[in-house]
């Protein structure tokens, strides 16, 4: 029997038309390093949008699917091409700004992207790639910057508030099918190639209300939510969506992503969330505690992208910040897992569900398989790769204009789930442990050491500001772990000091013999601390 409900297609216009007029008051806080920051409402972004829409159609010249990357800060207009281009039919393509020029090219050809539209501060950026660009016919320019970096290139460059400006304040939406494509972004390629991901307008939709949900982020109208997780990376955890759907205000720290005017923004806007990577936290905490700053709005902070360390969540504690972990990808759109303990428990009954990656959603099945293929037990013992299914998971990836999309067998199982790559243990209630990547687990003589473990017992220690653990190639052993780790200011703490204080919570036979003192942890685009960089310096000499 087929049901009686409407067809109704979940699209991103839909959440567009929902923000701009129930939430119109809702407001977007851009930071401009001015005396007052750019303010404007759901309302007025929304008919921006739709002013947008109208330009890249009728002046521009973009049609049906058609690929319109962005290369932006978080902002105000980042969050109106947000909604202007997937609403209108076309594929909104966001550009990690952060990565390699070679990779960008890659990128960027490999989208067929038409237009691009850039923040005046990445001309120096995107300037010299443009003549490796043909696909590319338009550069839209917003914000301050040096436009005659652009002076003499091939595409057509346009000023993106004279675009906007004067166009028509409606816009005959099309009808779209809720699978199409609404969003491309290709993951960061910590471990290999880029891959794009093709989000569907039906998968922000669905994801969007889980952020929503009170067991996740669960925020309302009455919030503001300090996005610095960047909008290029994972859609910024699907926030700018979500925002629309309830009416989160949003505050956006634009390029000032510094320790320092971040503290300075919670202070003066007084956001009640935040979302971004562990190392940003890492960063702020070591801000506020040389330059004290009340962070006390911020009850609630959502952290994900590498595993945070217990200890920072508890120095955040101390703050009054509330640090919830979470887990996800690229390809998980990315909301996976989100720790919130069960009702009714102590904080200390509380910590040890904390500190695990979190629990799944209704929405996303799990299963951990094992080294021969079996499919593993929730007992919160037994470890396998962690392998997901849902309506906002990838399926494959992005084929290419023209080229098929295609599921690689490293990466989506024959039966369908996604391999995350991620090794771990999900307890009876669903919460999930993460041991290590598969591909950053020590293997030392036939037992596996986990690299979290060491990094996250190391990072406990006062004097250690940040710790990074790698494999390295061992004779005897196969692999053993080294251990490169940043020290605080002032500190005088040894290498045998600091394997003593591991070994008060770690096996013997775990801890590390090689160690090297470095002034940063290489990091990723994203953030995340940079393995692959690490393990070659080593292998080149560079680290002793
Ligand atoms: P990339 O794979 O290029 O780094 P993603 O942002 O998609 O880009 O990274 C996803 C990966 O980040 C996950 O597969 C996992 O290894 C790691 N990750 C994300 N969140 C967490 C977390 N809370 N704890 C541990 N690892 C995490």
């Amino acid at each position: 029997m087929l049901s009686t409900m409407q067809d109704v297609s979940l699209t991103v216009t839909r959440i567009l038309q929902h923000g701009m007029t129930i939430h119109g008051k809702s407001q977007i806080t851009t930071w401009t390093g001015e005396a007052e920051p750019q303010r404007r409402s759901f309302a007025e972004t929304g008919e921006r949008a739709v002013r947008l829409a109208n330009a890249l159609r009728d002046e521009l010249g973009v049609v049906g699917d058609q690929r319109v990357a962005t290369l932006m800060w978080n902002n105000g207009e980042h969050v109106e091409a947000y909604f202007a281009i997937p609403s209108m039919g076309a594929v909104l393509h966001t550009l990690n700004l952060r990565l390699p020029p070679e990779q960008l090219i890659w990128i960027v050809n490999h989208a067929a992207d038409r237009v691009v539209i850039a923040n005046g501060s990445l001309l120096p950026l995107l300037a010299p790639l443009l003549p490796h660009l043909p696909t590319v016919e338009h550069v839209v320019v917003a914000g301050p910057g040096d436009r005659s970096l652009l002076d003499g290139c091939d595409p057509q460059v346009h000023e993106y508030e004279e675009l906007i400006a004067d166009r028509p304040t409606t816009f005959d939406w099309p009808d779209i099918d809720e699978r199409s494509a609404a969003a491309l972004c290709y993951t960061s390629g910590t471990t290999g190639e880029p891959k794009g991901v093709a989000y569907s307008h039906r998968s922000i939709y669905l994801h969007s209300m889980q952020v929503n949900m009170a067991e996740s982020m669960g925020l309302t109208d009455q919030d503001t939510t300090l996005v610095v997780v960047p909008q290029f990376h994972v859609n910024a955890w699907g926030l700018p969506h979500a925002t629309f759907m309830t009416g989160i205000n949003m505050l956006m720290p634009d390029r000032f992503l510094q320790p320092a005017p971040l503290a300075e923004m919670i202070e003066r806007e007084r956001p009640t969330h935040a979302a971004a990577v562990p190392t940003i936290w890492q960063g702020l905490l070591a801000e506020v505690t040389a330059n004290p700053r009340d962070l006390s709005s911020m009850a609630q902070v959502t952290i994900g992208g590498s595993a945070c360390p217990p200890a920072l969540m508890e120095a955040y504690d101390r703050l009054g910040v509330r640090l919830c972990h979470a887990w996800g990808m690229t390809e998980t759109s990315p909301l996976g897992t989100m720790a919130r303990p069960p009702a009714g428990l102590t904080p200390e009954e509380e910590w040890p569900y904390r500190i695990t990656q979190g629990r799944l959603p209704a929405s996303v099945e799990a299963r951990l398989v094992g080294p021969s293929g079996e499919v593993l037990a929730w007992d919160g013992e037994s470890a396998g790769e962690l392998e997901v299914r849902g309506a906002w998971i990838a399926g494959s990836y992005y084929g290419g204009a023209g080229g098929e999309n295609f599921r690689p067998e490293d990466k989506v199982s024959e039966d369908g789930w996604l391999k995350t790559g991620d090794v771990g243990v999900i307890s009876p209630e669903g919460f999930l442990t993460l041991t290590d990547r598969a591909k950053d687990v020590i293997k030392s003589g036939g037992e596996w050491i986990s690299s979290v473990d060491l990094e996250n017992a190391l990072m406990a220690h006062p004097e250690v500001a940040e710790a990074a653990v790698v494999a390295v190639p061992d004779e005897r052993w196969g692999e053993r772990p080294l251990a490169t780790v940043v020290l605080t200011e002032g500190a005088t703490v040894s290498y045998t000091d600091l394997r003593d204080f591991l070994a008060q919570s770690i096996a013997k036979w775990q801890l590390p013999e090689r160690w090297a003192l470095v002034p940063a942890v290489p990091k990723t685009s994203v953030g995340k601390f940079d393995k692959k960089v690490i393990r070659k310096s080593y292998a080149d000499g560079e680290l002793e």
